[in-house]
């Protein structure tokens, strides 16, 4: 196997998400990106489900790394009140889960329901966002607002450009929302730039998401390619993000079923290569 120096300060920034290796349980992808060099590994629910909170903190603590984020809350959107609060609920114990498992963050994916119109369910999302704050500010958890390509925005996020998520960092005004910008999401964007600029200026760039678009892509979800065998600017992307303050984890995350398919570990090698490429 191949060990990347571990005195290689960009590893200490590189974090992988579970999901990006979903065959490996959480024991075993935790010893293996430690392995590996890398510094971080954001921890998706469904990677979790059935373990305790000590389970899951006694494996991150035995592997040395660190937990840029849980992943991921949000889904907030219900046409129903009584839903909706339901919801807001579940986050509650996911901000809990998130401090227990030492997460510097939980990303919310805000979510969207068809037939009501975005603008209307935005204002869901920010109530519902407010609501959380007292529980994120006590268990010293950030909330990351992702936004979603717009593809998505019939189902998964009524928030599609980095300028929606800003905008709704604008309004709450707290310091523990800030946003998640995935290279994925929101590569396309005229506004990238000055809106990086702009989060940049409000302390409120969280998480940086790493993956390509592959061309073409053939299945929106499940389809994101390695870094370097798409389309996005990777680099130029990571020296804006930089420029304009950003100075945490290089989180890789990528769904693909071409990848899953592959043996792990020559899947983790190859991100630890494009990574240092990146
Ligand atoms: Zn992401």
């Amino acid at each position: 196997m191949k060990l990347s120096a571990p005195e290689n300060p960009s590893m200490n920034r590189l974090a992988v998400h579970t999901i990006t290796t979903k065959p490996w349980p959480l024991a075993m992808a935790a010893d293996r990106f430690a392995a590996a060099g890398v510094g971080g590994i954001s921890i998706w629910i469904e990677a979790i489900a059935g373990m305790s909170n000590s389970e899951v903190s006694n494996i991150v603590q035995a592997s040395g790394l660190k937990v840029p984020a849980l992943v991921r809350g949000g889904f907030f959107c219900d046409p129903d009140a009584q839903e909706r609060m339901r919801r807001i609920d579940n986050n509650r114990r996911l901000i809990e889960l998130a401090g227990e498992i030492s997460a510097e963050m939980l990303v919310l994916v805000v979510g969207a329901t068809p037939g009501e119109p975005l603008a209307i369910q935005r204002g869901w999302v920010r109530d519902a966002i407010e609501s959380l704050l007292d529980e994120a500010s006590a268990a010293k958890v950030r909330l990351a607002i992702e936004p979603l390509h717009p593809m998505y925005s019939g189902d998964k996020s009524c928030i599609n450009r980095l300028t929606q998520a800003r905008i709704m960092c604008e309004a709450i005004q707290h310091p523990q929302v800030g946003v998640a910008v995935d290279v994925y999401h929101v590569w396309w964007d005229e506004a990238l730039e000055s809106e990086v600029q702009k989060l940049g200026e409000l302390n409120a760039l969280f998480a940086f998401h790493l993956c390509d678009w592959r061309v073409p892509t053939r299945d929106m979800l499940n389809d994101r390619a390695l870094m370097g065998d798409g389309c996005i600017d990777i680099r130029g992307i990571r020296k804006l993000v930089e420029q304009n303050g950003f100075s945490g984890w290089n989180e890789v995350e990528i769904f693909s079923e071409e990848h899953w398919a592959r043996d792990q570990q020559a899947f983790l090698n190859d991100i630890v290569d494009r990574y240092q490429q990146c």
